[in-house]
């Protein structure tokens, strides 16, 4: 394989622009292929590689959200390289929660009734499949599928690929290497060695299984505009649209519970006792196949830093920051890395500095995202049902429609804004604080005002 090789490059004025390197990209996942557009279209001389067969070519792989919520940061991100109204145009916008009880009763919550933001539905794979063939179009990437990272010696900018069926490791060498690789990430496996990489995992004891609401005579089986979602306390469901019109359904509970599920009937029972109106559109049978079909997959959150070894590694994305899923945040925000990553490199620092410098910009964000998402998930599976709830999202949303610029609900701040992760906490909890001492001063207020009333009926 080439050699390193680094070099600058003149503009058409003879002014130095940044120097173009050649950068490794590991993951050709949402994120990674992201990033090879990114680099690429700064000069970079990209090499983009995949464990996996070329997804364009492969069968939808079960297990994997097959749809994904895709939102602001997320959006602007794909603008930033002319793909956002190409992956609007398929996607399918959500405009609020259905929620759906024991009974099989309906309602709704808006996201946004007062702009009328909504979050859009799009396939992982097809939205996977635009960004490579993005990919292609560029000259400066070349695309290594099959190519799975073994091991790096980042210091060297030296790599290592298994390929299969090849017993024998490839070298590759690049000048940045770029981690993509989600999760499980091999990059960041070397930089936890390096001296000063603080590293935390949690996982959850939450697991989830996917199933599927198929379409029926060509047609959707509930209102596709929606998330769907089935609180139940301490485990639930949502669903989530699809272009064909079937919704992908993700069934979340804990792994105790799962096991309970042995057989077929116990699994009927439980639908008919939790989900009596999903039932008959997953359809019995369907359900008993999927669902012993697979295992409940676990899930993961990830907090580390820093992000970045010397000028010469960079984590990104899942790599960086895995979190549970209940936000929809895990992709965007992997995508958001890649508008800040591109602003600071703008900035012609040296790159030494400019990665410093996305570390320094990025972690807090990154760890309050993953916070959030936590707490999404108490939120989705029990907290949308509460009275209490629905009382905070009026209040937000009328204070909202009042003061559109000072009072950003939580919810449209992480979905519907670019505000930066650690400060949609401290927004929301000036507003908590605000709206207790309110609550107080009214409570106070009665108080005296009733006491009044009744000292002058006294007298
Ligand atoms: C059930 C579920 C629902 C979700 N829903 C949402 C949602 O609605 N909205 C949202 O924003 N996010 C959502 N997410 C999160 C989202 O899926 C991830 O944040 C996103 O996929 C991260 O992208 P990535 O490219 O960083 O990692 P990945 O998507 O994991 O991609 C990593 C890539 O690297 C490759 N790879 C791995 N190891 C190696 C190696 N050693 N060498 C070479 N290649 C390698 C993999 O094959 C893969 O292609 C959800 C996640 C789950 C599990």
């Amino acid at each position: 394989m080439s050699q390193s090789i680094s070099y600058t490059y003149s503009d058409s004025n003879g002014v130095a622009a940044a120097p173009r390197r050649k950068v490794a990209i590991v993951g050709a996942g949402l994120v990674g292929s992201l990033a090879a557009l990114n680099f690429a279209q700064m000069g970079n001389e990209v090499d983009l590689y995949e464990y996996r067969e070329d997804i364009r070519k492969a069968e939808l792989v079960q297990g994997r959200s097959i749809n994904l919520a895709l939102s602001q940061r997320g959006r602007k991100a794909l603008a930033a390289v002319g793909l956002e109204e190409k992956v609007l145009a398929t996607a399918i916008p959500m405009r609020g929660r259905m929620l759906h009880n024991v009974r099989g009763r309906t309602s709704i919550v808006l996201y946004d009734p007062c702009t009328k933001q909504c979050l859009y539905s799009v396939g992982r794979k097809q939205l996977n499949e635009l960004l490579l063939n993005a990919c292609d179009a560029f000259p400066n990437i070349s695309c290594h599928f099959e190519h799975k990272l073994a091991t790096a010696n980042i210091a060297e900018g030296q790599m290592q690929f298994r390929r299969p069926n090849e017993p024998q490791l490839i070298s590759a060498s690049a000048d940045l290497i770029v981690g993509c690789d989600g999760a499980f990430s091999t990059l960041r496996q070397q930089l936890v060695r390096t001296p000063g990489f603080n590293y935390s995992q949690e996982y959850i004891s939450t697991g989830y299984l996917e199933l599927c609401i198929p379409a029926k005579d060509g047609e959707f089986q509930m209102p596709p505009n929606y998330l769907h979602i089935w609180p139940r306390d301490s485990f639930m469901m949502i669903a989530l649209p699809n272009q064909d019109k079937s919704f992908t359904v993700t069934l979340s509970m804990p792994f105790e519970l799962f096991a309970e599920l042995k057989t077929h009937q116990q699994l009927l029972d439980f639908f008919r006792q939790h989900y009596v109106d999903a039932l008959p559109l997953i359809g019995e049978q369907q359900l008993i196949k999927d669902f012993f079909k697979t295992r409940p997959q676990h899930l993961l959150s990830v907090k580390c830093k820093p992000y970045h070894f010397a000028d010469k590694a960079l984590i990104l994305g899942d790599a960086a920051h895995a979190m549970v899923p209940y936000y929809g945040q895990g992709m965007n925000a992997g995508m958001e890395d890649l508008t800040l990553l591109s602003s600071i490199l703008s900035q012609q620092l040296p790159l030494d500095v400019a990665l410093a410098q996305f570390t320094e910009s990025r972690w807090r964000d990154a760890y309050a995202i993953c916070d959030l998402a936590m707490y999404n998930y108490v939120e989705m599976r029990d907290l949308t049902k509460r009275w209490s709830f629905r009382c905070r999202k009026w209040l937000d949303t009328t204070l909202f429609r009042l003061f559109p610029r000072r009072w950003v609900p939580l919810y449209n701040s992480v979905s519907f804004s670019s505000m930066p992760y650690s400060q949609c906490i401290a927004n929301r909890q000036w507003q908590d604080k605000l709206l207790g001492r309110l609550m107080t001063f009214t409570l106070l207020a009665s108080l005296i005002a009733g006491g009044a009333i009744y000292a002058r009926r006294l007298r």
